[in-house]
């Protein structure tokens, strides 16, 4: 059997940058990233394109479709796909990726690096190295590939902002390793469902992280620009009420206006339930609002901009919601 073809697709990050005057900015093509790795041809044959060059602080959804296009149009040509991208949103860009590509039978793997590729010391190598590994196995779906750990793309988090292990799965396992260039899978999750790609997200997505005596003020603000709101609140759930003005009522009228709402929590581990407590029960009962459960907030927003991109019905919107894609929920109780 010949070598694997992969494709490179460079999107800019830390890997590909170089220090200048105000600090490191993505200079390198995914070419030129690639001629630090010459070993790589052992592994695999690779075609490199260069879709923009940016620190992924910039990036946005609609960065997320241009990648899962170039993906599309490429896919008959090649066995799995390697996106480089800076760190600090690629866990939004996996969850993205992981929605507008659904039950993809190939590998489409996202990587990048704390130090650049240029730096004598970096994880620049190794993890290009490995994202290639797993690219050209018969491993399937959305990954992130980073210090070793292969996560599931609607499961992972940027936890470290400095060090090499830089990012943690969520509730729920890591999929696998990568050790000294073999693949330890530990899960291998089922899949038969036909490949589909998206097109459309709707990006009026908004995250309200509550802190104590937040004023609702706030919430009124974002239902009042954006089709959807999620809110972080405390604990496995709840929302505060205040003599000065309540969430409650808040919420209720954006809900009124057609708006979506997702109450998840901020704690990192063990997800939402809303059912436990008065400040959380009371609103599940009574609003049509939506619960997040073990979901991690990246995979909410992204999750949310698919579905309602989908429909504008608010029972099929929660049907779409809840309905488990790419193992990105596993404890929805809905009746
Ligand atoms: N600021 C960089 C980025 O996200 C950080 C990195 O890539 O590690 O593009």
């Amino acid at each position: 059997m010949g070598k694997k073809r992969i494709l490179l697709i460079g999107t800019g990050g830390t890997i590909a940058s170089e220090m200048g005057e105000n600090g490191l900015a993505p200079e390198l093509t995914s070419s030129q990233l690639l001629q630090y790795i010459p070993d790589i041809s052992g592994i695999c044959e690779v075609d490199c394109i260069q879709l923009f060059s940016l620190d992924s602080t910039n990036i946005r959804p609609e960065h997320w479709l241009r990648i899962a296009k170039a993906v599309q149009e490429c896919y008959s040509q090649y066995d799995g796909f390697v996106v480089s991208h800076g760190t600090d949103t690629m866990a939004y860009t996996a969850a993205g990726l992981s929605y507008l590509i659904q039950n993809s039978r190939k590998p489409i793997v996202l990587t990048g690096a704390q130090k650049p590729i240029g730096y004598e010391t970096t994880d620049s190598k190794q993890n290009l190295r490995d994202a290639f590994t797993v690219a050209a196995s018969d491993m399937f779906g959305v990954m992130l590939v980073f210090n070793g750990k292969i996560i599931t793309g609607t499961r992972a988090r940027k936890t470290h902002s400095k060090s090499f292990e830089a990012f943690s799965s969520i509730n729920y396992p890591i999929v696998g390793m990568v050790q000294d260039g073999r693949i330890i899978q530990y899960i291998r999750p089922e899949g038969s469902a036909q490949t589909r790609f998206y097109e459309s997200l709707d990006p009026k997505v908004a995250l309200l992280k509550l802190a104590p005596g937040i004023d609702c003020g706030v919430a009124e603000y974002l239902l009042e620009r954006n089709s959807a709101l999620i809110i972080e609140s405390f604990g496995v759930g709840g929302l505060p009420v205040y003599e000065t003005g309540s969430f409650y009522e808040t919420i209720k009228r954006g809900l009124d206006a057609g708006k979506t709402v997702v109450l998840t929590t901020q704690v990192e581990n063990e997800g939402s339930d809303l059912s436990v407590y008065h400040v959380g029960s009371r609103i599940k009962r009574n609003l049509p609002i939506l619960e997040a459960y073990d979901m991690t907030t990246e995979a909410v927003i992204a999750k949310l901009m698919w579905t309602l991109s989908q429909t504008n019905q608010r029972a099929e919107a929660a049907k779409l919601f809840y309905t488990p894609v790419a193992c990105d929920i596993l404890y929805a109780v809905e009746d």
